[in-house]
């Protein structure tokens, strides 16, 4: 057996699936943003407070996990909040963010995802198996090496391509890590690039939106996280679109961490891919 037909071994989307119900509890179960805002008092690995709600959330995924090594899987898990839990196989990397876009669910705002990669290496490239689901319009997005992307069961079409207003500037171009400040150090190019821009919140979900060429395509404006785009990056890339870590010589060779490493670029053209590697950030 090959190493990665054992890292598909488990049922991945069972375990995912069971966790979103898990998540809608926890959710339903705070459903002020008074209740959401209430921190740990703690910081998660990637060095954000971490909310009560993260904390829930990250619990529900980790009983799934305990529940998948019992069943003799072994693995190495990686989470925003607690960092990496060995289950005894580092070969093997499941990648979670249990709710990215924490602060648009404090918030009430619609966007915000279960983010879960599971990979047979330690880079983006390495990734087999991806899950977003975005509790806003309860949308599943997912995708399997090789084998294609499909949001809500139905197949992404990969030969989606990009719209470009009339004066040749990407219609809809998501942008992440929306600092006010950050944005200002970006505008100049963002003016030449971009017809309208669009900030939802959550990467893994700006990228799941490239994915199914609602956005043309999307960039962080500062480093992110591994955990944050593990699972959008290769539903991307599944869904006919290309992805860039641009502080990496080879684009996917961005590590499956919870460090802040690398802004990520996506886009429905190698062009565009391209151009947008010049945005500062
Ligand atoms: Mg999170």
């Amino acid at each position: 057996m090959t190493v990665s037909d054992s890292a598909l071994d488990a049922d991945w989307l069972g375990v995912c699936r069971r966790a979103v119900v898990g998540l809608e509890l926890v959710l339903a179960a705070a459903p002020s943003t008074l209740e959401r805002a209430t921190e740990t008092g703690t910081r998660g690995s990637g060095g954000d407070r971490t909310l009560v709600i993260d904390a829930s959330a990250e619990s529900v995924v980790f009983a799934e996990l305990d529940a998948l090594s019992a069943a003799g899987h072994r693995f190495l898990a990686i989470s925003e909040e607690r960092g990496e839990v060995d289950y005894g196989d580092r070969g093997v990397r499941v990648i979670i963010d249990p709710i990215d876009g924490s602060l648009n669910a404090k918030r009430g705002i619609p966007h915000h995802a279960l983010s879960i990669a599971v990979a047979d290496g330690d880079t983006m490239a390495d990734v087999v198996f991806a899950f977003v689901y975005d509790f806003g319009p309860g949308e599943e997005w997912r995708a399997t090496r090789d084998q294609g992307a499909w949001c809500n069961d139905a197949p992404l079409d990969r030969d989606a391509g990009e719209r470009r207003a009339r004066d040749g500037r990407l219609e809809v171009l998501g942008i992440e890590s929306a600092d006010p400040r950050w944005v200002a150090a970006s505008i100049d190019r963002l003016v030449g690039s971009a017809h309208r821009l669009r900030a939802l919140g959550t990467i893994a979900t700006s990228l799941c939106q490239v994915a199914g060429a609602r956005f043309d395509a999307m960039l962080t404006l500062r480093n992110g996280r591994g955990v944050d785009a593990a699972a959008g990056q290769l539903i991307v890339r599944e869904g006919g679109g290309y992805v860039a870590f641009p502080r990496f010589a080879d684009p996917l060779g961005a590590p499956l961490d919870s460090a802040p490493s690398t802004p990520v670029i996506a886009a429905r053209s190698l062009e565009t891919l391209r151009e947008l590697e010049g945005v500062p950030t």
